[in-house]
Order: structure tokens, then C-alpha cells, then sequence
């Protein structure tokens, strides 16, 4: 039994380290809003709370026993007393519906089976319908004695601000560098990590998972074609459909990370401040073709697409759209 499962990152000692403190002097808030960029290990953090709450031996630091029955109840996933909600799988939408929230919060449902606490994660919490959204803020007006709801979510400006207001936030960023890179340093085979970090926006997990030769392979090939089509060497409508089948969040982010990097090197940052510094040189030859109106202006429509991208229906027309505007901007004058 690995009992080290749960434990949190050590970029998150502070953080667990307050939240303890809270729980010894019995004043953990009844809603926490976990925050800050994918890759960080929320939900991580968010296991190792529960596992804490719940067991009935930890230790001064608020480390669980990993034998006690809560535990053992823990690491085979189906403690009573912990919760954990996410969009259906499969669900066209990708929201999280009132009816989920209605299983949670309906009747004895709240209070805990085993008498101690009962933890509720909601994951992400940004992914909650309206109607589910303004069901769980009577919940959290009415909270019930020994209930923690842990709402975790990278984007909260897309919650409701009466939750995001009965709710205590606790905000996680990327590590310094060098824990990062310590960190890192066993657990990818890349040449160089720091590539992966800067990749991954000094994300640690989310370096992880870009530690995979195929899909930087596929991020290469990507970029030179999008900077083919902005010298008119591509078809933007071709590319889409080629792009269509690929992860739509990660590629719009690294659509983004490109934009971003040009707009870098025209205001002449130096290349350990981009994104893609494995692709410095193709970047710089782009970058000062030109415009930096038309440049933002793009990249504000980036996000927009970005925004959108978890119920839009035609992902393949958004695409062309971009592309196409893609063109567009790369032949405004620099
Ligand atoms: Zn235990």
C-alpha cells in the first residue's frame, strides 16, 4: 500500500500548512476554493485534505496514518464520506448538472456516515450549469456543521461571484524554478527539462505529461505550418481539418504560447523568457514580419476561442476561422 499517494506537493506546503493550523483550532472553513493554473496538483491537494479529515490518526502536521480504516477506505476510492463530482463522462456539454448537486446536497446526504467529516470536491467547479451553480449556493448559505466543500477550478472568474464569495479561496502558483526543476529532475526523460517547464508555463505536473517525444514531435510540426500559413504556404482551411482531431484545449494554448512568443520577440525578450525556446530561430524570422496591433488583436481572439472551447459544437469552423484570420493578420504590414 503506498501511503505516500495522497501526499501533497511540496510547492504546496504553505498552503497545507494554513489549512492545518485552520483544522487544529477547528476553524476550517466550510468551502474552499482551490485556484491557479491546471498542472499544479490541485487535486492532489485536494485528496490529501480529504485523506487528513477523515483519519482518525493523523499526525501533528495533519499527515494521515495511512492504516487506519478511513484510509484504507481512501486509497480504494470509495470512502463514504468523500464525495467528488465532475461532468459526466461523455457528456456533450461538459457541464456539471443540477442533478449532481442535488444527489449531494439532498437530505442526510450531507452529514457524514462514520461521524466525523465528509468532504464534497466539485471538479472544476467553473463547469457547474447555472442552475446547478445557484443549487449549491443554497448549500453553502445554509452550511452544514462538519461539511467541507472543496471547489477546485483554474478559471473561477466563471463562477458565480456569490459562491466565489462564501467560499475561502486558496490560490496555488507555479514553484520557483529551481523546486520546479529539482522536482522534475527524476521524472522526465527530456534532455532538458527547463524546455518542458517553459512549455508548460512552470506547471510541473503539466511539464509531465508534455515529456512525450510523439507529441512535441506533433507541436513541431504544427508550428511550422502555422508559420507556413502566415507566409501563405498553407491552406487554412486544409490545416483545419488536419488540426480537428488533436486535444482542442492544448492546442489553442499552444496557438496562444506562439502568439505570445512573437509578441516577446518583437519587444526583444530574451529567449529564456518564452514559451517556445526550443523554436526560437523559426519564431524570430515570423516575428519580424510583423504587425503588433494585428499580433494582440489575434491573440485576444485566441482567447476568446479559448473561452468557448469546452461547448463549442463545431470546433473545426472555429478553427478555419482562426486560421483564416491567421492569414489575414500575418499580412498587415510590421
Ligand atoms: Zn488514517
Amino acid at each position: 500500500m503506498d501511503e505516500q499517494r495522497y501526499q501533497h506537493f511540496p510547492w504546496q506546503n504553505e498552503q497545507w500548512r494554513y489549512l492545518q493550523q485552520a483544522m487544529a483550532q477547528g476553524r476550517l472553513p466550510h468551502a474552499l476554493l482551490l485556484t491557479g493554473p491546471l498542472g499544479l496538483g490541485k487535486e492532489r491537494f485536494a485528496l490529501s485534505l480529504a485523506q487528513s479529515c477523515l483519519c482518525q490518526n493523523r499526525d501533528v502536521s495533519g499527515r494521515p496514518c495511512g492504516v487506519c480504516r478511513h484510509c484504507q477506505l481512501m486509497y480504494s476510492g470509495n470512502h463514504p464520506d468523500l464525495q467528488w463530482v465532475r461532468p459526466e463522462e461523455g457528456s456533450k456539454s461538459g457541464e456539471i448538472k443540477i442533478e449532481a448537486i442535488r444527489a449531494l446536497t439532498a437530505g442526510a446526504s450531507l452529514t457524514s456516515h462514520t461521524g466525523g467529516h465528509k468532504v464534497i470536491a466539485i471538479q472544476p467547479a467553473h463547469r457547474m450549469n447555472h442552475a446547478a451553480a445557484n443549487s449549491l449556493l443554497k448549500t453553502l448559505e445554509e452550511p452544514t456543521p462538519g461539511t467541507v466543500m472543496l471547489l477546485l477550478t483554474d478559471q473561477p472568474a466563471r463562477l458565480l461571484p456569490t459562491i466565489r464569495s462564501r467560499c475561502q479561496q486558496v490560490l496555488f502558483q507555479p514553484p520557483d524554478k529551481q523546486q520546479a526543476l529539482a522536482w522534475l529532475s527524476d521524472r522526465v526523460t527530456h534532455a532538458d527539462p527547463g524546455a518542458l517547464l517553459a512549455l508548460a508555463n512552470g506547471a510541473p505536473l503539466k511539464a509531465v505529461t508534455l515529456d512525450d517525444a510523439a507529441l512535441l514531435a506533433s507541436r513541431g510540426e504544427m508550428l511550422s505550418d502555422f508559420l507556413a500559413l502566415g507566409e501563405d504556404r498553407r491552406d487554412p482551411v486544409r490545416l483545419a481539418g488536419q488540426w480537428t482531431p488533436f486535444d482542442r484545449s492544448l492546442l489553442l494554448e499552444w496557438l496562444a504560447g506562439w502568439v505570445i512568443d512573437l509578441l516577446r520577440l518583437k519587444s526583444g525578450a530574451p529567449s529564456p523568457q518564452l514559451f517556445n525556446r526550443d523554436h526560437v530561430q523559426a519564431l524570430q524570422m515570423m516575428a519580424d514580419k510583423l504587425n503588433s496591433r494585428a499580433l494582440q488583436r489575434y491573440l485576444t481572439r485566441i482567447y476568446q476561442a479559448r473561452r468557448l472551447v469546452d461547448s463549442n459544437l463545431n470546433p473545426q469552423l472555429t478553427l478555419e476561422k482562426l486560421l483564416i484570420e491567421w492569414r489575414a493578420c500575418s499580412r498587415q504590414a510590421a
